[in-house]
């Protein structure tokens, strides 16, 4: 039986981010908190994105939590299920299991004004919550093409992230559609087992070597017996990432080195002149993410692989046709085509007190919020892997601990004081994103070339411009003063009258808060 349920956090999603937010705000004594995630365990794009290949192309020791290092990594560049078993194993440690409902979808994040707290339901209970944190990721969403007569493909049909593991591709044809990060780990590991393998590439990517090897026993027990060794080589490896910043936002002439790397790569790798024409980028190496790999072009070299350039003109039951009549057979279709990140489905989920999705609000102001991570409007909600604050070079581990941070002292600044609701001021988002815009306007990522960065505009709301660190400073501490807010019902007697930081007077008690007590004060 649908049940109403109350609680004073209620967290969205149980992969790096969700799960992050729940040990962090448990850790500080926020333990009325509830996780719900739609899948059956923690993990998200680390449990879902199983393909043949699967591996995160960010070093082992970055690519994980500050406070859960992990001596154990096998090697350079973690496999999919050592991401996934280590993210189990944190979850495990940390406590915080028993605060996951698993199985649990939202369906609906809507915001009460009158009683100034979110209610959220679920194809299970409904959730009265006074906070709520968006851990929903932002490769999630498989994107499917929109081919004419997909649905008419008699055999089966698959995206990267819902691999059918069912499916036995020996002796079939495959066809891969996308040459992105998940197509270049896909193809090397299938087109030894398959009878023959289609490629089909819109876009050639830029790829460099991928310098990757195992951890010696000596290596992985050094990391154990000496942790500050593995936190030099983590800062290392942290270092060597920001580098590419300078490239990538500010000075072309800085991607130069790895602009050379890429063609002397593909040079070596690729011999027959035709098929090195049709691999070369033609865009400006950064504009999409960087890939790494040592397989692919030599996998494309195989006999039994076929790179198809020619654009799809539709999918017939049997296989796919292309633009220039070629009819390519075909039994199994491998969609690797990427996913909703600009506009993802969940933002039509969540409402303001008006009733306005975040997807209508992001489709027609552009997906903007105030440090990635509040939205003017939707007082109290907190968005984690939030608008500007993807990365292509570094980890996103990194960029969520920071809004962790962000959250976990807006949290302690509103039980200090009293407050009842934030809600960002909207001039104070315009500000921040009219200056994001500027500086991303001068990013490699908006010189031409289509990718998930881009939003419809052409805009690049889902990166973040500028160095890591700098995006760290920012969020090391709550900034009240750029927020509206409310006091709470219980705690009129805390909120300051004379708050330094808050000149202006437009905080709006709660209506309940003035009612019982008749003397909630106004800052
Ligand atoms: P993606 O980078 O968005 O690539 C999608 C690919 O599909 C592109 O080659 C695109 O071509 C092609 N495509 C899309 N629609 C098409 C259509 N209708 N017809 C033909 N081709 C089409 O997606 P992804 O490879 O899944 O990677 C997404 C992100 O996930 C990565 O950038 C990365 O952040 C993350 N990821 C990381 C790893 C890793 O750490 N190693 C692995 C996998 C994914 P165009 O280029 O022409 O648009």
């Amino acid at each position: 039986m649908r049940q109403n349920r109350t609680v004073d956090t209620l967290v969205v999603g149980a992969g790096f981010s969700g799960l992050g937010a729940a040990i962090r705000l448990t850790q500080e004594g926020f333990d009325d908190l509830v996780v719900l995630e739609r899948g059956s365990d923690v993990g998200g794009t680390w449990r879902d994105n199983t393909y043949p290949g699967a591996a995160c192309d960010v070093p082992s020791h970055l690519y994980s939590y500050s406070f859960a290092l992990n001596p154990g990594w096998s090697r350079a560049f973690s496999p999919q299920g050592e991401i996934y078993d280590y993210i189990r194993s944190v979850a495990h440690e940390s406590g915080v299991l028993d605060k996951i409902r698993f199985g649990v979808e939202v369906t609906a994040v809507e915001f009460d004004a009158e009683r100034e707290r979110w209610t959220v339901e679920t194809d299970a209970d409904t959730y009265d919550a006074r906070v709520v944190v968006l851990g929903v990721g932002a490769l999630c969403e498989p994107k499917l093409p929109e081919i004419d007569g997909i649905d008419e493909f008699s055999g089966q049909v698959f995206h990267t992230a819902r691999w059918d593991h069912r499916t036995v591709l020996a002796g079939k044809r495959v066809a891969v559609i996308g040459t992105g990060a998940s197509a270049i780990q896909v193809v090397p590991s299938i087109a030894g087992q398959v009878e023959h393998l289609d490629v089909y590439q819109r876009t050639a990517p830029w790829i460099l070597p991928r310098i990757d090897r195992t951890y010696s026993e000596t290596e992985r027990a050094a990391y154990r017996k000496i942790p500050c060794l593995q936190r030099a080589v983590r800062a290392l490896q942290y270092a060597s990432r920001e580098f590419q910043v300078v490239g990538l936002t500010r000075s072309r002439a800085a991607l130069t080195p790895i602009r050379l790397i890429g063609r002397a790569h593909l040079a070596m790798q690729v011999r027959d002149r035709r098929l090195r024409e049709a691999v070369t980028p033609t865009f400006e190496i950064g504009c999409k993410r960087i890939l790494l790999s040592n397989t692919w072009y030599p996998t494309l070299s195989r006999d039994n692989v076929d790179l198809v350039t020619s654009p799809i003109e539709r999918v017939t039951a049997d296989g796919i046709v292309t633009a220039d009549g070629v009819d390519h057979p075909a039994d199994v279709l491998v969609v690797a085509t990427g996913f909703h990140v600009t506009d993802s489905p969940f933002f039509e989920r969540v409402r303001d007190a008006a009733g306005r999705t975040l997807a209508d609000k992001w489709a027609t102001d552009g997906m903007e919020a105030y440090k990635g991570t509040t939205v003017s409007g939707y007082p109290n909600l907190f968005v984690l892997v939030g608008p500007a604050t993807g990365l292509g070079h570094s980890s996103m581990i990194y960029m969520i601990e920071s809004q962790l941070n962000y959250l976990a002292s807006a949290m302690e600044t509103m039980r200090e004081r009293g407050l009842q609701t934030v809600d960002v001021r909207e001039a104070v988002q315009g500000a921040y994103n009219a200056a994001l815009r500027a500086d991303t306007n001068e990013t490699v990522w908006t010189s031409g070339c289509a990718s998930w960065y881009l939003d419809a505009k052409g805009n690049a709301p889902a990166v973040w411009p500028d160095f890591t660190f700098a995006y760290r400073g920012q969020t090391r501490e709550f900034d009240l003063s750029a927020y509206r807010r409310t006091a709470a019902a219980d705690a009129v007697a805390t909120v300051s009258t004379d708050d330094p930081d808050t000149p202006e007077v437009d905080v709006v008690p709660a209506a309940a808060a003035a009612e019982k007590s008749g003397q909630v004060n106004q800052q």
